[in-house]
């Protein structure tokens, strides 16, 4: 069993006779942790691309006339990547916060996925551009009650990490289908894979499996905590199948109470 952190108190009772009280505070810390956990990561992540900008002005301020010998393309690219970044991470914190304070009611309107996924299609054409991946669609006709942006931003979310983390020339498949009275939805692609000892912190806010080596590529971690939190209003579960050096693929089940039976 886990450890519990407890907080005594002892109050006289009688003459001879105290009470002890002990009160289980181990949650109470726990999210204690986890929020002070939160606040240092986002000030981690904003403050490293902000230093980089700071050193690039510091030293174009200090040359004005030179334009640092030169430097000044590569200064204002490096700031101009940095600032996305930035941007980027607000934007994805934003996204979390909306969907963890808004109240919806998700059975309030119907979601074309069909639609939705088509549009994920061309975006990923352009995403793709570069990686020249072999990206597939198996789209069935069903819609579903939910959230479009939160659905939207769920699926896109797995898409772009499939191509993102899988090397040029990979083969990723998206895919709608029918399960029994369910639908799922599901990313696959045969890119580097994750071991398991991480499968169970990954959709963690912040939690990257290489620490070093994505946020090179400009990463947040926070993803997949987006896509979890939007996926679990929506009552569908998100599961992880992956294996190191073969390729990983998510899952969403969609319950049947969620899927638009009459399709006219
Ligand atoms: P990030 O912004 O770093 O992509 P995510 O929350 O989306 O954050 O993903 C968390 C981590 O899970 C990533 O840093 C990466 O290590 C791993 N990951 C996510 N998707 C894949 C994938 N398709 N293949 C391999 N690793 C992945």
């Amino acid at each position: 069993r886990e450890e519990i952190e407890l907080e005594v108190r002892i109050m006289p009772y009688s003459a001879d006779q105290y009470l002890l009280i002990a009160r289980d505070i181990t949650q109470i810390r726990k999210l204690e942790k986890m929020r002070k956990d939160f606040v240092a990561n986002v000030s981690h992540e904003l403050r490293t691309p902000l230093t980089v900008i700071q050193g690039y002005l510091e030293i174009l301020a200090s040359d004005p006339e030179n334009i640092a010998g030169g430097l000044q393309e590569k200064a204002v690219k490096e700031m101009s990547s940095q600032s996305d970044r930035m941007r980027n991470l607000v934007e994805q914190l934003l996204s979390l916060s909306r969907i963890e304070s808004q109240r919806i009611d998700i059975f309030e309107k119907v979601v074309d996925v069909p639609e939705l996924l088509h549009r994920l299609q061309n975006d990923a054409e352009q995403l793709n551009s570069e990686k020249r991946h072999n990206i597939t669609f198996e789209i069935a006709p069903q819609k579903m009650y939910g959230h479009e942006n939160e659905l939207r931003s769920a699926f896109s979310n797995l898409l772009s990490n499939a191509i993102h983390y899988t090397p040029a020339g990979g083969r990723i498949k998206v895919s709608w289908r029918a399960v029994g009275q369910q639908m799922e939805f599901s990313v696959s692609d045969n890119g580097p894979g994750i071991a398991a000892d991480h499968l169970p912190r990954l959709t963690e806010r912040f939690y990257r499996v290489d620490r070093d080596r994505n946020s090179r590529k400009g990463g947040s971690g926070l993803g997949l905590a987006i896509v979890k939190h939007a996926l679990e209003r929506h009552h569908c579960k998100l599961s992880i199948r992956s294996e190191v050096d073969s390729g990983s693929t998510f899952s969403v089940r969609v319950p049947d109470n969620l899927i638009v039976q009459d399709q006219h």
